[in-house]
């Protein structure tokens, strides 16, 4: 599922607070009447719940991977994994051993949102990026070196796409 690609469908009603739905492969956002002259706040409503959303029908994929891959390379434990709001980083790790991702990474290709997991799930085991953490890297037969282009043009890419998308929400809203 392209998720900047997913027809968009508003429905001004009655109520107090906004709520977006997947049906089929609609995202049905309904929103308060209130909200219908505040074009700029409905907007960004709308960006809010509809990634909040998206990370939602993604989550149990993105817990099976994380299982998955830590189980073939690691075996570390850790508490959960969540997808964040984030522009700045693509993932990272708590002290509490909390594995979170980008948001920006929900329908990432393979390859790419594969190699944050693992990068995350080294730093279980070293919380820097000193040499004992590149070797856990390496363990994975990724060529970070390689993967960080393919991420940076990744980015750039989302950030085109999430542009146009704001467009597009503007335009309708
Ligand atoms: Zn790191």
């Amino acid at each position: 599922m392209d998720v900047f690609k997913i027809p968009l469908t508003l429905k001004m009603e009655p109520r107090k607070t906004i709520r977006a739905q997947l049906v089929g492969e609609e995202c049905i956002v309904q929103f308060p009447a209130a909200w219908a002259k505040r074009k700029k706040h409905l907007a960004t409503m709308i960006d809010r719940v509809y990634w909040h959303l998206m990370a939602q029908n993604d989550i149990e994929n993105l817990r099976k991977r994380v299982n998955q891959l830590n189980q073939i390379y690691f075996g570390f434990d850790y508490q959960d994994v969540h997808y964040h709001r984030q522009f700045g980083r693509w993932g990272s790790c708590s002290t509490l051993r909390n594995i979170n991702l980008s948001h920006r990474l929900i329908g990432a290709p393979e390859q790419i949102r594969d190699y944050v997991i693992l990068h995350e799930l080294a730093h279980l085991k070293q919380f820097n990026h000193g040499k004992e953490f590149w070797a856990l890297v390496n363990r994975t037969g990724y060529q970070p070196k390689m993967v960080r282009k393919e991420i940076a043009l990744y980015g750039q890419k989302w950030q085109n796409e999430y542009y146009q998308w704001c467009r597009r929400i503007l335009n309708v809203v």
